[in-house]
């Protein structure tokens, strides 16, 4: 996947995907890009071979492939197949071209579309990313990979133009359990730290003390070592992932680990505290902002 013979769509220009297109524009592809945000093409006027147009299937015109980087599978699904009467846009996709689905979507759902897909000669593979806005600028991403290893492999060059660590972990809808697990681990991190140091205060002890304690010690996670002093005890809550998408990202690892019938206690507590966080937040809210709420109810 040479810049100059391979077309890309790019779906979903966020806070994720903006930086993640710039880096492809500077390694030199062309990009049809579209979003439901029309003032994203704002976001690429200083950079050369961006176009950005009025709907999904514009974007994937001719294309060879397509990057989806949408907050979650209910939309993806919506594009793909269609909903409410309007046609979906997976007919329209050149034959032999690739679709990488690098949001953090359901398993399930990449599963049965790589199944269609395939049947389509579309080939799917799910690229999900780790590592937030941040490592998206720089281009350090941690891309986990699943799909046909076949694919993997073409796919890998354009892959390496936004991320650093790069795993591929097995057939379809691998990459996103993966991701969603990992993100159960994370969350389950934010939410003990947050409610750890919201007692060390109340117990009359400096947070910021007790968090460099944690971070010499086992209590050390990406939330005491990332978040803590960055984006929760300032009270900025602006780390660029939502709330709202950590909700999500829980709800999926529940399922999973529900659907294998393995135990799901901590699970369970964890997509219990993120909906009643994100409903009393409110759309918008930062997932570092977790902290807030913890505070707010004690
Ligand atoms: P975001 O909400 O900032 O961006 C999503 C974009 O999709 C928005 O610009 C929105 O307008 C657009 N969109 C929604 N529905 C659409 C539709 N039907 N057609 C076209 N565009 C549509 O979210 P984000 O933070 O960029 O996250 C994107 C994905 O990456 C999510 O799945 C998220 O879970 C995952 N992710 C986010 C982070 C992070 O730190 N923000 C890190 C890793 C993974």
């Amino acid at each position: 996947m040479k810049p100059a013979d391979t077309k890309i769509a790019f779906i979903g220009l966020g806070l994720m995907g903006v930086p993640m297109a710039h880096n492809l524009l500077k390694a030199g592809y062309h990009l049809k890009g579209f979003d439901l945000n029309s003032q994203v093409a704002e976001k690429f006027s200083s950079i050369a071979g961006f176009e950005l147009v009025s709907s999904p299937a514009k974007a994937i015109e001719g294309s060879d492939v397509t990057i989806l980087m949408l907050p979650d599978s209910a939309i993806i699904d919506a594009m793909l197949w269609g909903s409410n009467g309007q046609p979906g846009i997976a007919s329209q996709f050149k034959s032999g071209s690739y679709l990488l689905d690098m949001s953090s979507s359901s398993p399930i759902s990449s599963r049965e579309n790589n199944q269609k897909l395939s049947a389509m000669g579309i080939h799917f593979v799910d690229a999900p990313v780790s590592g937030g806005v941040k490592k998206a600028i720089d281009g350090s991403l941690a891309i986990i990979v699943g799909g046909q290893k076949s694919d993997f492999e073409v796919c890998l060059p354009l892959l390496e133009k936004m991320g650093k660590s790069i795993v591929y972990v097995g057939t379809a809808g691998a990459a996103h359990a993966v991701k969603a697990l990992n993100n159960y681990v994370s969350a389950a991190g934010l939410i003990a730290a947050s409610e750890a140091l919201n007692a060390a205060e109340k117990f009359g002890l400096d947070p910021h003390v007790v968090n460099t304690v944690f971070n010499a010690s086992t209590g050390r996670n990406n939330t005491t070592e990332n978040k803590v002093e960055n984006f929760m005890l300032n009270e900025a809550f602006n780390s660029g992932f939502s709330l709202a998408l950590m909700r999500k990202d829980l709800q999926i690892a529940l399922g999973l680990i529900e659907g294998m019938n393995c135990y799901s206690s901590l699970a369970k507590q964890c997509v219990a505290t993120a909906r009643a966080a994100d409903e009393q937040l409110g759309k918008g809210a930062d997932h570092t902002a977790m902290y807030g709420f913890v505070k707010a109810q004690s």
